[in-house]
């Protein structure tokens, strides 16, 4: 089966509940960083995002 990549934006801001979850890492990073300037007004590298906040599941 193949993994997904997935962000839990809880996990970095408690008050939201948008999760990502896409099989393309590269996707889920685009979706992740836009989502976090867009709604938290935080600009995140691919290697943050990739380090602290997304998932393999
Ligand atoms: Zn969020």
């Amino acid at each position: 089966m193949a993994s997904a990549h997935k962000l839990d934006c809880e996990a970095a801001a408690a008050d939201c509940r948008f999760i990502i979850q896409s099989e393309n890492e590269v996707e889920a990073l685009e979706l992740a960083k836009n989502h976090m300037k867009e709604v938290h007004e935080q600009e995140y590298t691919d290697e943050e995002l990739r380090k602290e906040h997304l998932q393999v599941v």
